[in-house]
């Protein structure tokens, strides 16, 4: 048990925070796969983030901050610290100097309702993309050549040490699937550009993102995309011309509809899924000269997942 776990419980004092102790991370990633976090706090108060981030601070916890984990890939070894999700506290729309203010867990699926019901456009092609406005944020997420960071204005969020700051759009810099941001920093909100349309004709936009998206992506626990799609091909398409699609690993396999996706048949293991991606990549790097990166987050990072292979061929 946790020598830190007092501290937590007692510091903690919103009673609309919640402390979970053991929660299986599997019940929070949409690939459903993940161990059990010492500690899985749901915050919903700034002043509970920061006693958080202090603790964690001072008595050197591991933290790591959790969306609706769709972009990412984690062990299933238990993590030996504390995970953040933000709580419905910081799930929000509103109108504000005719931007939209956002809070960082809202689902991405919540924002395109609301601009829908208020005649406001600019986000349609986000539809069918699982995540939180944090993570999005994060992994400036996007689909058929937009993305969220293209009509970002500013992010409001807290820094390891507990200071607010906000970051305005000249300081943020967003690429392909990549926003700089300070490290540790905690995204609890931000500010986009909107801008008015008919309710119809947003309408037929999301119609045409969703058959798009519906011909192409298959159902199932995933987390999207694995890679990043390389200069010149999609990574789907180098999958698919090295005859990958359809590889099983144990429960876990390459889409047949869309090889770029890996699935979890059910009780998948982590290792299941990092053996796929390796098997990917060297067959991709070795055939065509391709280097794949990996478009999910991986935790932890591979050097780690060597060691515990080692020790598993060792033991036995
Ligand atoms: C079926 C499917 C389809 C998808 N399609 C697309 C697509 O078309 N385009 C696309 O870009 N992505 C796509 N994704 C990937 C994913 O949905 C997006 O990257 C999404 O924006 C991730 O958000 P999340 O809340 O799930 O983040 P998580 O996966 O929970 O976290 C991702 C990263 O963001 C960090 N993070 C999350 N919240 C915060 C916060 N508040 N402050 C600081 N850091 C934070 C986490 O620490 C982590 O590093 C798809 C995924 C699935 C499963």
């Amino acid at each position: 048990m946790a020598s830190w776990r007092r501290l937590i419980e007692t510091s903690i004092v919103d009673k609309a925070t919640k402390i979970y102790w053991g929660e299986s991370l599997s019940k929070h990633t949409t690939i459903r796969i993940g161990g059990q976090a010492e500690c899985f706090i749901v915050a919903n108060t700034v002043d509970d983030l920061k006693t958080i981030l202090a603790i964690a601070e001072h008595q050197s916890i591991p933290l790591f901050i959790l969306g609706n984990g769709s972009n990412i890939l984690i062990s299933d070894q238990k993590f030996n610290g504390i995970v953040i999700k933000l709580g419905d506290a910081f799930s929000y729309c509103m109108i504000e100097n005719n931007n939209l203010r956002i809070g960082a867990a809202t689902p991405l699926s919540h924002i395109l309702t609301y601009l829908l019901d208020k005649s406001l456009s600019g986000f349609e092609f986000l539809w069918g993309i699982p995540g939180t406005f944090g993570g999005a944020i994060v992994s400036n997420a996007g689909a058929y050549s937009q993305n969220i960071g293209d009509r970002t204005i500013k992010i409001n969020g807290l820094l390891p040490d507990g200071q607010e700051v906000a970051i305005d759009k000249n300081n943020l810099h967003f690429d392909y699937r990549k926003t700089t941001l300070p490290l540790g920093f905690i995204i609890m909100e931000g500010f986009l550009q909107i801008t008015s349309n008919r309710p119809t004709a947003i309408r037929q936009l999301i119609a045409e993102y969703r058959k798009k998206r519906t011909l192409t992506q298959p159902a199932g626990a995933s987390a999207g995309s694995v890679f990043k799609n390389p200069k010149l091909v999609s990574a789907g398409k180098l999958i698919d011309d090295n005859n990958l699609k359809g590889v099983c690993n144990g429960n876990a396999y390459i889409s047949r509809k869309h090889g770029n996706f890996i699935l979890n048949r059910c009780n998948a293991s982590f290792i299941n899924v990092y053996e796929l991606l390796q098997i990917i990549k060297s067959t991709v790097e070795f055939n065509t000269g391709t280097i794949l990166e990996e478009e999910i987050q991986v935790l932890p990072k591979s050097q780690e997942v060597k060691k515990w292979q080692n020790q598993k061929n060792c033991s036995g």
